[in-house]
């Protein structure tokens, strides 16, 4: 049983996030921690998050390119790692930890842990629902994964995660992905032409 279900993770996780079998580190975004990769996702190109973040809002600050950034912008917010509940990182811990997942170099990361870094992805949006993939890694291999789902008119989560960090991370990614898309539609380019 446990052997089937092993399988099938591994299948969804090729499907959706794994263009090669052995390894999520493909770099289509060097600036990002060499984790990203171009896919044939509505997302584009997603790198991953701290599994210990708690993102709240968003940051400005000297990205090189916020709209490649993990969770669609950069982000600030709280450790959750034991010992570190509930304590802002600095800024460098933020941008080189937090934001990007795989932070060997944050002291605060626990060396027993049971993901170093989340991965998102719109995979799905018709307008009124907008489905994400998320795959928690460790030692850039694939483990837990699944999909979110958000109903747009109604301002509401049909498929939530348990845990309340993954949950606020996917909302992010929701928040940034639908700000992009409103950007990008007719009505605002006319408005920018005009303005
Ligand atoms: S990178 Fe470090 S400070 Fe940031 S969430 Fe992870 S463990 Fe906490």
């Amino acid at each position: 049983m446990r052997t089937e279900i092993s399988l099938l993770q591994h299948r969804l996780a090729r499907r959706f996030l794994l263009p090669r079998p052995r390894t999520l580190v493909t770099c289509g975004c060097a600036e990002y921690n060499g984790a990203a990769q171009t896919l044939p996702l509505l997302g584009g190109v997603k790198t991953v998050a701290c599994p210990f973040f708690m993102p709240l809002q968003r940051m400005d600050g000297s990205w090189p390119h916020p709209p490649r950034l993990p969770l669609g912008a950069g982000w600030q917010g709280h450790c959750t790692a034991p010992g570190h509940e509930g304590v802002v990182p600095s800024a460098t811990q933020l941008q080189a930890g937090c934001n990007l997942g795989y932070a060997s170099d944050c002291s605060w990361l626990p060396a027993e842990r049971v993901w170093d870094a989340v991965r998102f992805s719109v995979i799905r949006d018709c307008g009124h629902r907008v489905v994400l993939c998320y795959v928690c890694e460790i030692g850039h291999r694939p483990g837990e994964h699944g999909q979110l789902e958000y109903n747009v008119l109604d301002d509401h989560w049909l498929r939530v995660h348990p845990d309340s960090r993954i949950q606020t991370m996917a909302e992010c990614v929701v928040q940034t992905h639908l700000q992009k898309k409103s950007r990008s539609t007719p009505a605002h380019a006319a408005d920018l032409a005009h303005g």
